[in-house]
């Protein structure tokens, strides 16, 4: 039986579970997350959703491989609909687009308000993605941001909170504030590029002079402004 060896986003992903947490692995497919958690003694239950049969025929097999089929549940479930209310404290859910992302968050209410902890891994709309889980009470409490095989990655940690702590301002919707604060790295060269991709986009409608060109401009002009403020968290 070959030992699970996660990618380094995955690994990150992980990190960032609570030890002992009891966790829906939400969009399971390989079911490769459900199964470290449980061989590394992270996570004490897990029940590995998807909404596609293939990909739960394959998380099943191979938990069968690793002989963990009393730790790991399996379950074909349109996001966490099909979980029962204190079932698990945990969602993780990794890999997908932020926009299903909070459609599965908004899926199923009475789950939703019995987890303590969500572990998100948007693919897109990050920005939105954090406002969204402060709006269903669950503060931004760590994240992190690495690049692999030239994509860049974000995942964080939400608690629920009585009191939102609000990130509360647009740059660190866009960028994150704790990656901000830890001046991280991957996130300085996302920011570096995103700026230069700016720059040279602006350089190019320059040559097509137009009102429909300058209000592009401007859009492009206030990434730079977003850029410029964020890379000061670098200086000093
Ligand atoms: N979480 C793993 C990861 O990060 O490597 C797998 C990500 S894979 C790209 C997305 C998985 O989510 C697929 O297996 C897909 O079938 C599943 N999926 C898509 N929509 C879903 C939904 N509404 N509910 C549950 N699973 C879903």
């Amino acid at each position: 039986m070959k030992e699970i060896q996660l990618s380094n986003r995955l690994q990150a992903v992980v990190d960032l579970v609570s030890k002992g947490a009891k966790v829906a692995d939400v969009g399971c497919d390989h079911a490769y997350i459900s199964i470290y958690m449980i061989e590394q003694g992270i996570a004490g239950h897990v029940v590995a959703m998807d909404v596609n049969k293939g990909p739960l025929e394959r998380a099943k097999d191979n938990i069968k491989e690793h002989g963990l089929n009393d730790q790991i549940e399996t379950r074909l479930s349109n996001g966490i609909k099909e979980l029962n209310p204190g079932e698990v404290n945990t969602l993780l859910i990794a890999g997908m687009g932020g926009p299903l992302m909070e459609e599965i968050l908004s899926g199923n209410e009475e789950v939703l308000s019995n987890v303590s902890e969500l572990v998100l891994q948007p693919q897109s709309e990050i920005a939105h993605v954090r406002k969204f889980v402060e709006s269903i009470g669950f503060e931004l409490e760590q994240e992190q941001m690495l690049w692999e095989d030239g994509k860049c990655y974000v995942m964080f940690k939400c608690v629920r909170k009585e009191n939102v702590e609000k990130y509360g301002t647009e740059l660190f919707y866009r960028y994150g504030k704790s990656l901000l604060e830890q001046k991280n790295v991957a996130l300085l060269q996302y920011i570096q590029k995103e700026k230069d991709n700016a720059e040279s986009i602006i350089e190019k409608l320059k040559l097509h002079p137009s009102q429909r060109t300058r209000d592009i401009m401007e859009e492009w002009k206030q990434t730079i402004q977003f850029c410029e403020e964020a890379l000061r968290y670098y200086e000093g």
